[in-house]
């Protein structure tokens, strides 16, 4: 019997527990086992009980729970071949030849690095006699499948990952709840959402509030933007509007990568000779991240999931290791290492400040 394991691993995201009982359950109904490493790769690296298999009532509910009810850890030890030759030695232990794992860029480039040393881990624990090549033939191969947790919406290649699409109603709402006292005071708020190096949570929070203007790091603002955000504050409070929204992404900088903060914002709108705005400053930190997946994650957690036991057991030493993205609203097999790569230029991109370079990376138009 084919054995699967399932784990989630870096930042949790909303929809990842639709990942895990969706492999559960379809590994079961393919006539595999199903076991789930616990903790991230930490799990992996420990093994004893944090590998644990799964039958199909352990996973009822999960769909519409938040966070990730398997854990999730950073781990040190994993960045270390020591690590993953006691993480190799966990999975043969346990009989395991195939894993599917969901989590963010990082923990897919451990997933494709830990593959592509498998053979020469294999071997090693053979030298150590810890096992004869006769015991190890089954395991030659280790079959991985990535699927993409992140509420920032940050990988290149997919147009959602899973749990964005609850971060930003999240985010939505909390603005909803903001605009109430904005408007009663004729106040100002800025908002700080997260997004390091992908401004998807601000942008498209913004366009779904209404907000006065944003700020991301893909498109820094010109050295005139607090003449440019005044301008267009005072335009709008001219037209009638009581209240001013702000939207900034934890990555926003200037055009020569100076970080722009919640406070500059605040303190320019507040200015007594300018605007002289009553302004407030809302940071939404983990609040973005919480409470149950939205509809359309839990849509894309359970067709992804699907989708990855299927590649999982179709793919063979010969083919890359594949990450579950979709495309224009079709469920889709990629290279990992490709949308890894691709992500990591749109980072380094913006750190070298060839911001058009950053946009034309990006799948969203950015067009004002
Ligand atoms: P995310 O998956 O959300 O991007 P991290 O970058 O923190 O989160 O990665 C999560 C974990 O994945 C790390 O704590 C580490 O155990 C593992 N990992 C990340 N990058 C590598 C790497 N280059 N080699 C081995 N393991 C890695």
């Amino acid at each position: 019997k084919k054995k699967i394991a399932i784990m989630t691993s870096g930042g949790d995201s909303p929809g990842m527990n639709g990942v895990v009982r969706a492999c559960v359950r379809m590994a079961i109904h393919l006539g595999c086992d199903a076991y789930c490493i616990y903790e991230g790769y930490e799990g992996l690296v420990r093994g004893g009980d944090l590998i644990r298999k799964m039958e199909w009532h352990d996973v009822r509910g999960w769909l519409s729970e938040g966070g990730t009810l398997i854990g999730t850890a950073r781990c040190m030890a994993f960045f270390e071949r020591a690590g993953r030759l006691a993480a190799a030695r966990n999975l043969i232990a346990h009989g395991i030849d195939a894993v599917i794992i969901c989590g963010g860029d990082g923990s897919l480039t451990g997933a494709d690095r830990f593959r592509a040393e498998w053979p020469s881990l294999i071997e090693e624990l053979e030298a150590n006699g810890e096992y004869t090549a006769l015991q190890l033939e089954p395991y030659r191969h280790l079959n991985i499948v990535g699927l993409v947790g992140s509420i920032d919406n940050d990988l290149s290649g997919t147009d959602a990952t899973i749990g964005c699409y609850s971060a930003l109603a999240r985010i939505c709402y909390a603005i909803d709840l903001i605009e109430a006292t904005a408007s009663s005071h004729s106040r100002a708020f800025v908002v700080e959402v997260m997004g390091r190096h992908c401004g998807w949570l601000a942008l498209m929070a913004g366009v779904a509030t209404g907000a006065d203007f944003i700020f991301i790091p893909e498109k820094p603002r010109e050295d005139n933007w607090r003449e440019e955000m005044c301008g267009i504050v005072e335009q709008h409070r001219k037209l009638g509007k009581r209240k001013t929204i702000v939207i900034i992404a934890e990555g926003a900088i200037d055009r020569e990568g100076n970080k722009i903060t919640p406070n500059m914002v605040k303190d320019l709108l507040a200015d007594k000779k300018g605007l002289a705005l009553d302004t407030r400053i809302t940071t939404l930190g983990h609040v973005q991240r919480g409470g149950t997946a939205v509809a359309y994650d839990r849509m894309l957690a359970t067709l992804q999931g699907v989708e990855a036991v299927r590649a999982v057991l179709e793919a063979t030493p010969e083919t890359p290791t594949c990450v579950i993205t979709i495309n224009e609203n079709k469920i889709v097999r990629k290279p990992l290492m490709e949308a890894v790569q691709d992500t990591k230029k749109v980072a380094q991109a913006i750190e070298n400040q060839k911001f058009d370079e950053a946009m034309g990376l990006r799948d969203t138009e950015f067009s004002e």
